[in-house]
């Protein structure tokens, strides 16, 4: 048998973290992930390149019965809508529909995405500021809820009533003080001013629509599940005065999405899996409220929930390479990778996990680890403690399942394949990767450009 000759480390002096320490020194925070749902992350990125983005099918539908078994434990009316803008691969949203979830858009874009899926008008709701006659027409046609931001919004719908010979169906968006600031103000009616209820009895005495829900989405990565009972209570106390005032039920309340998934901020001094709430305290928050606001057993509205970050995240991977390594002019260590932050948008606040994929020496330094692009911003990490990998390496950065596939951008490279294990640890793609001719093909060339001569 023929070792492998041992791989040279250069030595260094470093100053000693302090840790939890045992007589066996401290533990390895850098062991290898080799596997994900037990395919060999190299044999993914031998077969489909590198980078390549990974989701775990089992993870997703995981994650899901965890979060609607909080949920439908706790309150016997409950519905999840899938929010289409955190991960609209058509594979991920159709994982999440056979789970059960409708789709949640803001988007007319994101509206047909859902219906080529196979989601009926009835199960998609239709959030966002803009909406054109167009998008509200198709909307109307389809039986969806369309849930109102502004009032040009309520305005345009009555007269696109009167012209349909429909009455639409509608939710209106609510805003408020629930303790967390700043305030997502900018978007629906304000419930502390009265705009919301306003607009309800506008709504409500204009008889040209049915008011059939309200909604709120009170911020995203929220780390206090108190600022959801307090929204629970708000939007509750709106639904009771309707049906004091106007006589009428409504279907539904919709607390948004907005749950923390397992990342860990920029900043945080403690890892985000020690600080977040779990499903279950966001879950305690809501349902209680509800329960407790005063609705009767007949009258009590359905809970839909919009959750996005929070069920994909943790399913997400991406796989890289080292390109080379530097030495940075302040002694730092540095690596250059194959993924940068266009196509890792979280990378800006977010300190994602990356572990190496090849087992390395036990030497770590704290490194710098900088994507392909020639721009001085594609920085995924400052400073992170890693082995000492050389090019050729690989590294698995974890959490990246949400925003990362939708706000990604084609700058400098192409968007890489996007890959799916399914339960029984078969890969598909379920993203092609971008080629040149892709984008040549959107582009047009005026006759008198087409030829030039250089010398
Ligand atoms: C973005 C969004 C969501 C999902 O938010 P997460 O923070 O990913 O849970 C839900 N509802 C609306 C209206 C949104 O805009």
């Amino acid at each position: 048998m023929v070792m492998e000759k041992l791989r040279y480390e250069r030595p260094v002096i470093t100053t000693l973290n302090a840790g939890v320490t045992n007589k066996f020194g401290t533990k390895s925070l850098h062991a290898p992930v080799s596997t994900i749902d037990g395919v060999s992350v190299k044999e993914i990125i031998a077969k489909y390149g590198s980078p390549v983005f990974i989701i775990s099918e089992r993870k997703i539908r995981q994650t899901y019965r965890e979060a609607y078994r909080a949920f439908a434990t706790r309150y016997p009316k409950v519905q999840f809508a899938w929010s289409y803008k955190t991960n609209y691969i058509n594979a991920v949203c159709n994982v999440f529909h056979q789970e059960g979830a409708w789709a949640e858009v803001v988007s007319i874009f994101e509206y047909q995405k859902a219906l080529k899926n196979g989601v009926e008008g009835k199960n998609i709701l239709f959030n966002g500021p803009e909406k054109t006659d167009d998008d509200l027409k198709t909307a109307i046609q389809h039986g969806s809820v369309i849930h109102i931001d502004h009032l040009d919004e309520l305005y345009q719908i009555i007269e696109l009533s009167d012209t349909l010979k429909v009455r639409p169906r509608v939710a209106i968006r609510v805003n408020m003080d629930t303790g967390i600031y700043p305030m997502w103000d900018r978007f629906g009616f304000n419930y502390e001013s009265g705009q919301a209820w306003d607009a309800i009895n506008k709504i409500m005495l204009t008889d040209k629509m049915d008011l059939v829900g309200l909604h709120c989405h009170i911020g995203t990565f929220m780390l206090s599940a108190n600022a959801y009972a307090i929204a629970a209570n708000k939007l509750a106390d709106l639904a009771l005065g309707i049906i004091q005032k106007h006589k009428k039920t409504l279907e539904y309340l919709d607390l948004g999405g907005g749950f923390a998934s397992k990342n860990t901020l920029k900043g945080s001094f403690l890892p985000g899996t020690d600080v977040i709430p779990s499903f279950d305290d966001y879950a305690e928050a809501i349902c209680s409220t509800l329960l407790n606001a005063g609705f009767t057993r007949e009258n009590l509205p359905l809970l839909i929930l919009e959750t996005g970050r929070a069920l994909i995240d943790e399913a997400g991977y991406l796989a890289a390479s080292v390109i080379a390594n530097k030495r940075l002019s302040d002694g730092r260590r540095a690596i250059v990778m194959d993924a940068g932050v266009n196509i890792l948008f979280t990378s800006f606040w977010y300190d994602h996990r990356i572990s190496p994929v090849e087992q390395a020496g036990s030497q770590t330094e704290n490194t710098v680890i900088y994507g392909p692009l020639c721009m001085n911003i594609d920085i995924l990490r400052e400073s992170v403690t890693l082995p000492l990998l050389k090019k050729g390496d690989h590294v698995v950065i974890h959490t990246v399942g949400a925003y990362n596939m939708t706000q990604w951008m084609q700058f400098i490279a192409m968007r890489p394949n996007v890959i799916l294990i399914d339960e029984k640890g078969q890969t598909h793609i379920i993203r092609n990767r971008e080629t040149v001719e892709d984008l040549n093909k959107m582009e047009e060339m005026p006759e008198h450009l087409k030829s030039f001569k250089l010398s």
